[in-house]
């Protein structure tokens, strides 16, 4: 759907009445939140009214040195005032007192990471007046409290312990245990308390003007656009930091009037399984943070239908409608005042990669989105999520049960336990596996979340800030354990009669919930097993979705999908997850197999050609036994392979290794043949020293100097085709060339190969249909493409390399320096993950342009690691490459990144 045009020069949009200035289309505007508010509003839902300060307005504060122009706060206030009248209430009214939220709302949603302000408006008359309307005296001061708490530490910047110090000293004072025990008379000594810090803090008193209190609080939503979490946020999930977020203001409706009020969130189907159940949870006489804040557990939805009957009947009706007009599942929050139910958000539901494969091949069958769109709601990465290890279900039977929380996020995790998010990223620095245990997660622990093998926590509910945020990064997450009694300052956790101390080992079973001490083994996820063939297909539900949903994806993908394999076992798995065809065969790591490095040494030590071929008379079989394997598990589909590329001293001992050694032996006086050859090797290691290896004797310069080696791979490689051809196989193979920058180079070693290739041909007496090709990964090979092309028949990207070769960054040395960059935001991702369209994207696109200028029917491909990103797959998909190749693991991946690239083009053509 096209998005509504917005008038020039509004920048508030109104919500109430049945009826909104903006509606779905506009999630760029409205942030998501925004456009959800306006979407329900003109559906008829119960909505309280509002209005949304667009996303333009954040950047507007931004670059007004953090002032928002005169023209909008004349809008808003106009907006306000129309509030008012749709509400029949007013600020600072002493008879009936409006009350509004204050939310963040982006166009990509954050959970948790920026600032909400609830009950926005009150102060020493208005909570009168509110205590009189509602005749409930409790309620107000409540409202009061939170209000001034939340105000305080978001606005005026507080720290939150300063407030809970004084919350829990008059909780003490009353003997009081739970909040909601807390009467009238005590809030009201909360309040004159927490005054009393704000002045002590800001030497000033707390704002009594609602208007000044929502002008502070909208630009508070905005600073919160840039605290660190939010920040740290987008990062991961490469969200840009330019667009801003809304800011939502609507009025109050309050589920903390008593026990005929609550709140709650939910989803329309399971979020961590995909399940087609209602789920969810619920709080009586709350507010809407204390559910997600994880503070306290909530309730069960299904317990809601006890509670309050028409409410919950209701909301079941309001969601399923709003899951068939979204035609996804929608995660929703609302809010109950009194017995009458709200609708506070709407929003496709956040899942996890396992829920996104079963929701999206229900929603087909059950007829709601037809299979394109099904692939258009699964995200390409979460396809990697289900190919995740599980425990060795023998070994997990064996210990004892410590625990039991809710199964959040599924998944097997085992790791130590670690209790901060910046321990959580220390440990795995050091290359250990750390278990976040924290009694609830907060947004600012994204960090340690994102690296640790699993997240558990002692309170929280299915929709707390740890299970979604987990849910969303594919960790395992077990949360409201509890049992667990965690003490982060003593960094133990104590369950039962059992205690674990940081570091100490601990795991779950994200899919149940399970918790249990100790390492456990895991083994591979069912659909690897039935890759593998030890699990039969038909025994494997998620394996069928995940099948089923690929073969919808191969429909409409226009990209062949190839794997980068150097191994039969590779090629297998490559072939199950349906790659047709070998982009990339290294068979440099064919020689770092069992007993082949001494004659690959010896190759290298030879230091003439007689010697040389000598060894590389050894190494023929050898490579030929690897390459018919290879053939064989790809079935007659095109087999990609290389001939050598690194520099040769990366198969010999490290220069400073055997200087220890040999001083050793002569310290001890030990002479002979042992220190002989290790002097002899220190010689040759010495002679092929490079500065610059990855600039030196190495790709097709190898060829062009030993011609013996590639008539070695050529011979190995026909002979292993023909001998399968023999056999009634098939074998298509394509040797490829690496940096070549001169078509001259090419034109050498392309004589070699065809020699070679022939004279095989002719000794075993069959004909095997070859191809010879190039890598394209040296800028000048994509630059002469037109010449490069008349000895090719095909290119293959190398885009590692022409990464590497275009920017003069360092393959290997890149992380020193790769997070200053993006910090300072002169690279947004690491272009060796993710191609960099602008720069090494316009040497692809001159390399196949020029290639196919020469040979219009030039099959082009890339097997460098982008092959398998997918914002990457759709620039080639735009560049018409016949095909990508990535890792055997990521070639499901590929496939529907490949579909999604070829339907998001038509939507556009
Ligand atoms: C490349 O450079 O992109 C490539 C695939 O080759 P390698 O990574 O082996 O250098
Ligand atoms: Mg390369």
């Amino acid at each position: 759907m096209a998005a509504t045009r917005v008038p020039k020069g509004k920048n508030v949009f109104f919500f109430g009445k049945g009826k909104a200035d903006g509606n779905r289309t506009m999630k760029d505007i409205l942030g998501g939140k925004g456009s959800g508010l306006a979407e329900m509003t003109n559906a008829g839902l119960p909505v309280p009214p509002g209005f949304t300060i667009s996303t333009a307005v954040c950047t507007m504060y931004y670059k007004g040195g953090a002032k928002v122009p005169p023209a909008v706060e004349k809008e808003m206030l106009a907006n306000l005032k129309r509030l008012e009248q749709v509400s029949k209430a007013s600020f600072g009214s002493k008879t009936n007192p409006l009350l509004v939220s204050v939310r963040s709302g982006a166009k990509f949603s954050m959970p948790g990471m920026m600032d909400t302000i609830l009950n926005l408006g009150l102060n020493d008359t208005t909570v009168e007046a509110l205590k009189a309307r509602t005749s409930n005296g409790r309620f107000a001061y409540d409202s009061y409290r939170r209000f001034i708490q939340m105000f305080g530490s978001v606005v005026l910047e507080i720290p939150k312990a300063e407030f809970e110090k004084e919350f829990e000293a008059v909780k003490h004072a009353k003997g009081v245990k739970q909040d909601p025990d807390l009467d009238e008379a005590a809030l009201r000594e909360v309040v004159e308390r927490y005054k009393k810090v704000v002045r002590g803090k800001t030497k000033k008193d707390f704002p009594q003007d609602p208007v000044d209190q929502l002008r502070l609080s909208r630009d508070a939503v905005f600073r919160s656009w840039q605290n660190p979490r939010a920040k740290e946020y987008r990062r991961i999930y490469e969200i840009p930091d330019h667009i801003g977020t809304a800011v939502n203001v609507q009025m109050m409706v309050f589920g903390n009037t008593g026990d005929r009020s609550g709140t709650g969130v939910g989803f329309t189907r399971n979020p961590a399984t995909g399940a087609k159940e209602f789920y969810g949870e619920f709080l009586i006489n709350a507010q809407g943070e204390d559910v997600v804040a994880g503070i306290r557990t909530p309730r069960p939805i299904g317990e809601l239908e006890t509670v309050m009957p028409k409410a919950f009947k209701q909301l079941r009706q309001i969601t399923t409608r709003l899951e068939k007009h979204y035609r996804d599942v929608q995660d929703f929050e609302f809010t109950i005042q009194d017995e009458d139910l709200f609708m506070l958000q709407t929003r496709n539901g956040k899942r996890t990669g396992y829920a996104a494969v079963v929701i999206a091949t229900d929603l087909v069958a059950e007829k709601v989105v037809t299979p394109k769109d099904a692939l258009l709601m699964v995200e390409p990465e979460a396809l990697s999520q289900l190919l995740a290890p599980i425990f060795d279900p023998k070994e997990w039977k064996s210990l004892p049960l410590a625990t039991k929380g809710l199964p959040a996020s599924p998944g097997a995790a085992s790791g130590q336990v670690v209790f901060t998010a910046d321990d959580a990223v220390e440990w795995t620095r050091a290359g250990k596996k750390a278990m976040l245990v924290r009694k609830e997660t907060v947004p600012d622990d994204i960090h340690g979340m994102f690296v640790a093998q699993g997240i558990l926590t002692a309170t929280g509910g299915m929709t707390s800030h740890a299970a979604v945020v987990g849910r969303q990064m594919g960790k395992p997450s077990v949360v409201g354990a509890g049992a667990l009694r965690i003490d982060e300052h003593a960094k133990t956790v104590k369950v039962g009669t059992l205690s674990f101390k940081e570091g100490d080992w601990l795991s779950f079973d994200g899919l149940t919930g399970e918790v249990k001490g100790g390492q456990v083994a895991t083994k591979p996820s069912e659909i690897i097993q039935v890759v593998n063939g030890e699990m039969k297909a038909d025994k494997s539900d998620i394996f069928r979705r995940f099948n089923l949903l690929l073969s919808w994806a191969d429909k409409f993908r226009k990209l062949g999908i190839r794997a980068n394999a150097d191994q039969p076992d590779q090629a297998q798995i490559a072939y199950g997850f349906g790659a047709r065809g070998i982009g990339l065969c290294r068979t440099e790591h064919m020689f770092f197999g069992e007993g082949r490095i001494p004659i690959v040494q010896e190759m290298i030590l030879a230091d003439n050609e007689k010697d040389r071929r000598v060894a590389l008379d050894k190494l023929l079989p050898l490579q030929r036994a690897d390459f018919y394997g290879v053939f064989k598990e790809m079935h007659g589909t095109p087999v990609t392979i290389r001939t050598i590329d690194p520099p040769l001293h990366e198969f010999l001992p490290k220069r400073e290794d055997l200087m220890v050694d040999i001083a050793k032996l002569e310290v001890t006086n030990q002479t002979g043949k042992e220190l002989d050859e290790k002097k002899k090797l220190l010689q040759r290691v010495e002679q092929l020293h490079e500065f610059n290896p990855m600039l030196g004797h190495r790709g097709v310069r190898l060829g062009v100097t030993y011609p013996e080696i590639t008539e070695m791979q050529t011979r190995a490689i026909m002979e292993a085709a023909c001998q399968l051809t023999k056999e009634g196989g098939k074998a298509v193979p394509e040797i490829m060339i690496p940096l070549v920058g001169d078509v001259r180079e090419l034109t050498d070693q392309k004589a070699v190969v065809v020699r070679v290739a022939e004279e095989v041909q002719k000794k075993m007496g069959v004909k095997v249909k070859y191809l010879v090709g190039t890598m394209i990964e040296v800028p000048r090979g994509a630059i002469t493409a037109d010449e490069v092309a008349k000895e090719a028949d095909f290119f293959s990207f190398g885009t590692n390399d022409l990464t590497q070769l275009t920017y003069g960054f360092s393959r290997d040395d890149i992380g020193k320096f790769l997070s200053a960059y993006q910090d300072k935001k002169i690279l947004e991702r690491d272009p060796f993950a993710s191609l960099d369209t602008t720069g090494v994207g316009e040497l692809v696109e001159m390399g196949t342009r020029k290639g196919r200028a020469t040979k219009p029917d030039l099959k082009v491909g890339v097997c460098g690691e982008h092959g398998g990103d997918p914002s990457s797959i759709h620039f080639f998909h735009k560049l018409g490459f016949d095909y990508v190749s990535c890792s055997p693991f990521r070639v499901p991946v590929a496939r529907l990144a490949a579909a999604q690239a070829a339907l998001q083009q038509k939507a556009q053509d």
